[in-house]
């Protein structure tokens, strides 16, 4: 005969019970009692049932047991909900997944920040009141030859205030071709719109010349503006006027020309193998007045946004009550300026800096990682799946050269099941891989799960966790 049922609820411990016990006193003292005596009610009501039903063995309600399945349910309620994540997705500067890794040299920077009071805004030598962009300024005009700077929150951020300071209430003359969108809404047009500048667009789609240009320059005229195509690109009968050309034609004018850079590198990457990107110092070079740039694309540091160019264009950027309103915070202000020291010295960037070590990773060494780590996926997925090494291209991401792609190497899962049953089960390791206590994040392609190993740095974690790996009955 089962267990007498009805003792056995009965034997369910009183709530005053279980808070008595240590266990619970440790929990109490972590999370505190209203969340414990919550959470013990919910526990004890969802074995009600089982135990009435002779369905729990008396072990399972002695109050040790239950304080433990107490504390892993508070666990994962108040588990932070910013995670980290593995980002296998092969997109290196993912916006969605934080962009770029920041240096030893920056979280340092950042701690120091973060535990003490600083300089951030005094000047130690005067002991006057300081301006919070001196403290980068110095390093920002040695890297980019610019005559001054200024430093907000991001690179919308820049472009608006750079916009609004230079351009309110008057025209910009921007090319057809540049009217871009980049994710999470921001549009050249709208933002034109939001700085109080009026859109005066030029030329094509694919085609904008310079007389576009002069013939759209007029007595309402405030400045001409070249945007970056970052995530698209024009391939074909096309024509773009130069930063140089348009930068003279400007100035004949007696107008700036602001240049949105969007990725913005401070180097050539193409001495480390990478697709050229435009450099702040050639932009400045060649005539911009404002370049604008963001702080944790190409650059690698924290999310910023950084405009330099001329001082009385600066000067009046900085007088803008946006300003205030869009600033650079302590923390990212000291992560960035540890970021930049790290230019100082282009030969070890390569090895010091994340984003650029990971853009730069030899697709042997992650082929070689994606052969070493198959066979152990192979075995905790079981025989369900086909697991591969093989070559496969990564992207830059964060609009940095949206057609070019690294070589690198992938764990490529595909289902073995009949075909009607494959796209489920796809869906059912990707979401298993996501509950991973460090999610791990993929792509779907091609009726196959991809892992781009480009990123996969802390190899012995990832395995760690794999044996962990839930997946329902029916995709094993
Ligand atoms: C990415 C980008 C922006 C926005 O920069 P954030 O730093 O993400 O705010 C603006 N313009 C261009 C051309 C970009 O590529």
């Amino acid at each position: 005969m089962p267990v007498n049922v009805t003792t056995l609820a009965a034997r369910l411990p009183s709530i005053d019970t279980l808070l008595r016990h240590p266990a619970c006193l440790a929990l109490i003292d972590r999370y505190g009692r209203d969340a414990l005596l919550a959470t013990l009610r919910q526990l004890l009501d969802d074995l009600r049932e089982p135990a009435r039903q002779g369905q729990l063995d008396a072990s399972e309600l002695a109050p040790a047991v239950l304080a433990g399945r107490a504390g892993e349910r508070l666990a994962v309620q108040h588990r932070s909900q910013v995670r980290r994540v593995f980002n296998l997705t092969g997109t290196v500067l993912h916006t969605n997944l934080g962009r770029a890794l920041l240096p030893d040299e920056a979280i340092d920077a950042v701690q120091m920040a973060a535990r003490y009071p600083l300089n951030l805004e005094f000047d130690l030598a005067t002991g006057k009141r300081g301006d919070r962009d001196d403290l980068i300024e110095g390093l920002i005009r040695e890297l980019t030859g610019a005559e001054a700077v200024t430093v907000v929150n991001n690179n919308a951020a820049a472009v608006l205030l750079a916009l609004n300071s230079l351009g309110a209430r008057k025209e910009g003359i921007i090319s057809r071709g540049e009217l871009i969108e980049i994710g999470g809404a921001f549009r050249i047009p709208d933002i034109m719109v939001r700085a109080g500048v009026k859109l005066h667009e030029v030329g094509t789609t694919n085609r904008t010349h310079a007389r576009d240009y002069e013939a759209a320059i007029g007595p309402r005229s405030g400045l001409l503006m070249r945007v970056h195509c970052s995530n698209y690109s024009i391939q074909g009968f096309t024509t773009q006027v130069s930063t140089a050309e348009l930068a003279q034609l400007a100035h004949r004018h007696e107008l700036p020309l602001l240049e949105d850079l969007g990725s913005g590198s401070l180097l050539d990457l193409t001495r480390w193998g990478l697709p050229a990107e435009p450099t702040v110092r050639q932009a400045l070079v060649d005539g911009a007045d404002i370049v604008t740039f963001s702080g944790d694309k190409l650059l690698g540091g924290p999310q910023a946004g950084i405009i330099v160019g001329r001082k009385a264009l600066i000067s009046r950027i900085k007088k803008n009550p946006l300003k205030r309103a869009l600033r650079v915070d302590k923390l990212t202000l000291a992560a960035l300026e540890a970021v930049l020291g790290l230019y100082r010295n282009p030969d070890r960037l390569a090895e010091r800096l994340p984003s650029l070590r990971l853009l730069t990773r030899p697709q042997a060494e992650i082929l070689a990682q994606a052969r070493r780590l198959a066979p152990v996926l192979a075995q905790v997925l079981g025989e369900q799946w086909q697991v591969e090494a093989v070559p496969a291209l990564s992207m830059i991401g964060s609009g940095s050269q949206p057609v070019a792609r690294l070589p690198s190497a992938a764990l490529c899962l595909r289902p073995q099941q009949a075909r009607r049953w494959r796209g489920r089960s796809l869906l059912g390791l990707e979401a298993a891989l996501r509950t991973l206590p460090i999610p791990v994040l993929g792509r779907i392609d091609d009726d196959a799960l991809w892992l781009d190993l480009r990123q996969l740095d802390d190899e012995a974690g990832w395995l760690a966790q794999l044996s962990g790996l839930q997946l329902a009955e029916a995709l094993r």
